[in-house]
């Protein structure tokens, strides 16, 4: 299903495609610059804010484009690192953002690095067993401005914490595409979104900083590899053999791990970065010493960094993490072969986890008996 909104979103327009709206009226391609300025670097929230725009082109901006596309419904910070913003789209789709703070020595939290965790689709249509997102189905792709429109709502949420970081340009240190839908499914858009981001008249944002987490569409992460902007890449692995892949991601029918290997190699090369292989451990799914070996294997070939995540159980779901010991245990077998591993503990960091929840808890009360 597309959404077709009444107004495209602002946040959606490069510099180039609203140089060219403009010229259409017949106004100087500076004003295209002063606008993208309001919007990523004062963070204006209304168009009368942009006061060195003539007040005719003001009203004319607000009839042609929607300036700020999600609204924030709430934002739930956690006893944790963590700080959800779930946010509403125009057709009343929610979807989640996350930010996630990792406490440094000595300072306080907002001083701290942040990571922000953006969604690229509503719902998910992999069908992944174990995942939240996927739960409600596939409702759509969400567009760049959607997308780019999350990370300006972080930086307002920031901004409005601590009133210096608006002088930043960003007020966070790391983007990981790892919300609710698969990134590499909706392209076009996610590839838009990136590129405004990280444009000196947008959010001017590293694409090194960028990770980009994919379930392992093959064919995408070749087209991704030729790129110019070099984002990094995670391939959520979760199974070491076609064998346990297969029964918890039906993406490996279509792409096994034959063809998923030789492309993350592909991309790796290209890039001369390492990626990164993502493996949930979920008790009596994936978490065997025959597991750990294989992936040791997979790991090495590619030099890649291994993260693992004790899995985060969601409501209706029979998935549960493995005990302390043995997620140690697969550590361990990573580690003696000097493969750099993390193995993350702490709620907050679990970014993955963090996605896709709150929105599923709301969808679940909106549709509840009693709500209209
Ligand atoms: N669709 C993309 C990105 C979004 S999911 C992908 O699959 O990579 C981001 C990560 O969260 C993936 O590695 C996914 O497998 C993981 N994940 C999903 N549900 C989880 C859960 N309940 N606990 C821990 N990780 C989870
Ligand atoms: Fe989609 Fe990623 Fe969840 Fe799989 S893990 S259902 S690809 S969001």
């Amino acid at each position: 299903m597309k959404f077709a909104p009444a107004k495209p979103a602002l946040t959606g327009e490069t510099l180039d495609s609203l140089t060219a709206r403009l010229a259409e009226r017949g106004e100087p391609a500076f004003r295209a610059g002063q606008i993208l300025d309001w919007v990523y670097k004062k963070r204006a929230r209304a168009w009368e804010d942009m006061t060195n725009l003539p007040k005719a082109m003001r009203a004319w901006l607000a009839e042609t484009f929607e300036l700020m596309p999600v609204a924030l419904v709430l934002n739930r910070q956690s006893a944790d690192v963590t700080d959800k913003l779930l946010l509403e789209l125009g057709d009343r789709a929610l979807i989640e953002t996350v930010i996630i703070r990792a406490p440094q020595e000595g300072v306080g939290l907002d001083h701290s690095r942040k990571t922000i965790c953006i969604s690229t689709q509503v719902g998910c249509a992999m069908g992944c067993v174990f995942c939240a997102s996927g739960l409600a189905g596939f409702k759509r792709d969400l567009s760049a401005g959607e997308i780019v429109a999350q990370l300006l709502q972080v930086c307002y949420r920031e901004d409005e914490r601590t009133p210096r970081a608006r002088a930043e340009l960003a007020s966070f240190d790391n983007i990981v595409v790892m919300g609710m839908g698969e990134p590499l499914a909706n392209y076009d858009a996610l590839i838009r979104a990136l590129t405004i981001v990280n444009a000196e008249w947008g959010l001017g944002f590293g694409a090194r900083r960028i990770t980009i987490s994919t379930s392992g569409l093959v064919p995408k992460i070749l087209k991704l590899a030729d790129e110019p902007l070099g984002f990094r890449l995670a391939i959520s692995l979760h199974g070491a053999t076609d064998e346990v892949r297969e029964q918890i991601m039906p993406v490996n029918r279509a792409y096994p791990l034959a063809k998923l290997i030789p492309a993350v190699k592909v991309f790796s090369e290209k890039h001369g970065r390492m990626v990164t292989l993502e493996f949930i451990l979920i008790e009596g799914v994936n978490d065997s010493l025959d597991q750990a070996r294989r992936l040791r294997t997979l790991a090495l070939d590619l030099h890649a960094h291994v993260n693992l995540i004790p899995y985060n159980t969601v409501e209706g779901l029979p998935w549960k993490r493995p005990s302390l010991t043995r997620q140690d245990t697969f550590a361990e077998v990573l580690r003696q072969a000097g493969i750099s591993t993390t193995l993350r503990r702490e709620k907050g960091h679990d970014i993955a986890a963090a996605c896709g929840q709150l929105r599923l808890q709301t969808e679940r009360a909106r549709t509840a008996p009693g709500e209209a």
